[in-house]
């Protein structure tokens, strides 16, 4: 997997940043370099105390894929360098990429956004794969809090001319309005208590699982 990255970029890696604490998202690999991992404050905070308890290895090898947990390399697993709160970009000297902190999915989750191109990298939001996925374990208010995020994106989308979630495929500029449409709906339709009618339940694509 390092090798096809740094064949893509051709250039050093120069910077990483990490989304949200969610284990696939804090993965790193020796191989990709020194590079700071940046996430927000809240994202950098949650992976420390991760860190900080004495098992956990253990823990997190215990939450792994199973058919990938032996060739998962943990050493750099959840070491974020947190930026300060109200930081707006990526400190780096490549296109400004603004951070957009919001509540949904996952304490301290971030979208980057680069403006100069009109790409919205959305981490666990908007995703045509995955239904929308509340921050149940740590929210206070995940419903609601779900639908400021959705939007505080919803605020650049007509900027946005690709949409890139975690888990799904990259979408076009139509794309970005459908899916905060549909997320809101599914969204709307736990908070009312009613069944969902979404089509990522109903024909879900490959890769869902
Ligand atoms: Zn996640």
């Amino acid at each position: 997997m390092i090798s096809w990255i740094q064949e893509l970029t051709a250039q050093p890696i120069v910077a990483g940043f990490s989304t949200h604490p969610d284990w696939d998202h804090v993965l790193w690999h020796a191989e990709l370099g020194q590079a700071p991992r940046y996430g927000t404050a809240p994202c950098a905070t949650f992976m420390r105390d991760v860190r900080s308890n004495e098992d956990w290895k253990a823990r997190a090898y215990d939450g792994l894929p199973p058919e990938i947990a032996d060739e998962t390399p943990l050493d750099l697993y959840g070491l974020i360098t947190g930026l300060p709160a109200q930081t707006v970009q990526i400190p780096w000297d490549g296109p400004k990429v603004r951070i957009i902190e919001h509540p949904a999915h996952a304490p301290g989750h971030a979208a980057l956004f680069i403006e100069e191109r009109g790409i919205l990298g959305a981490g666990d939001m908007l995703s045509d794969l995955f239904v929308p996925m509340p921050d149940v374990e740590n929210a206070a208010n995940p419903i609601d809090d779900y639908l400021i995020g959705l939007r505080l994106l919803e605020d650049v989308a007509d900027d946005v001319d690709v949409v890139i979630p975690g888990h799904g495929s990259a979408g076009g500029a139509d794309q970005v309005r459908a899916r905060i449409t549909q997320d809101r709906a599914y969204v709307h339709a736990l908070r009312d208590g009613r069944k969902p009618r979404d089509l990522r339940i109903e024909s879900p694509k490959p890769g869902w699982e």
